[in-house]
């Protein structure tokens, strides 16, 4: 079976209040390094014929605006935290460019909770203008959008179930503290695994920076690249300096061709 070659952008590879934090006069949040500059966590997936993004929280719409993404087929939902659906109501753009409905593709749970907090785009009279979406129901099971095949992988974040992707060789896992045995193994043979790490300390529905590590080693992936990141991690720099050969922390607007 014949795999599309695809280019990964991340848009965002901060946690959900983004860094800087409003307010926070932290060196991390002061810093001068763009690499210290972070969204909330999305990437972007891409064949020759297929874009699409995943997860489209609070900065999705300047997301698409700093990645140039003028065509967008298909939105795949993670799960619901609002740092992860809050950008939808913006594919209203992409909806008239088109004339045509945006394909979201989420599980049940996180299906409930779009309906729930972008009623307006369900109504049975629509507002003229309301985003235009097509929902597409995923499990635990393998689905292609357009040309893309993606294998999800059930991952824990407290006792939240939240679907990771596999596309190919590369593997993206946010928002997790826990992995269970059976879908590790789906992990296994990646090229490329994203894992997320919220900071150095310990959190009770996150990884920490030592846990992801661990787990890179463990899945034995050749290249793994950290997101979600608190400003408590520390900086960019400074941090990566001290990771092990091929784990480093993501930054925003880091792209890979795979
Ligand atoms: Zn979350
Ligand atoms: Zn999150």
């Amino acid at each position: 079976m014949s795999y599309p070659a695809l280019k990964i952008t991340f848009l965002g590879t901060g946690t959900s209040s983004g860094v800087p934090l409003i307010g926070c006069s932290c060196e991390v949040c002061t810093s001068p390094d763009k690499k210290d500059k972070r969204l909330r966590s999305s990437i972007l997936v891409q064949s020759a014929a297929t874009t699409l993004v995943v997860d489209s929280g609070p900065d999705f719409r300047y997301q698409m605006l700093r990645a140039n993404v003028k065509h967008l087929d298909a939105i795949v939902f993670t799960h619901p935290h609002k740092d992860h659906i809050a950008g939808l109501d913006d594919v209203r753009a992409y909806n008239y460019f088109t004339q045509q409905p945006m394909n979201v593709y989420a599980n049940e749970m996180t299906q409930e909770v779009i309906i729930r907090e972008f009623p307006y785009a369900f109504a049975d009279t629509k507002y003229p203008g309301v985003p235009d979406i097509k929902l597409n129901a995923i499990t635990n099971e393998p689905f292609v959008v357009g040309d893309i095949p993606v294998e999800p992988i059930l991952v824990w974040h407290l006792k939240m179930p939240v679907l990771g992707f596999r596309f190919g060789k590369f593997t993206y896992i946010t928002d997790a503290n826990r992995i269970e045995e059976s879908e590790k193994e789906k992990i296994k043979g990646s090229e490329v695994l994203v894992l997320n790490a919220l900071r150095k300390e310990k959190h009770i529905s996150h990884f920490n920076l030592q846990e992801a590590v661990n787990l890179a080693l463990e899945l034995q992936v050749p290249k793994t690249y950290i997101i979600h990141l608190s400003h408590q991690m520390g900086k960019h720099e400074e941090v990566n300096a001290e990771l092990p050969p091929g784990i480093e922390l993501a930054y925003d607007g880091l792209t890979l061709a795979i």
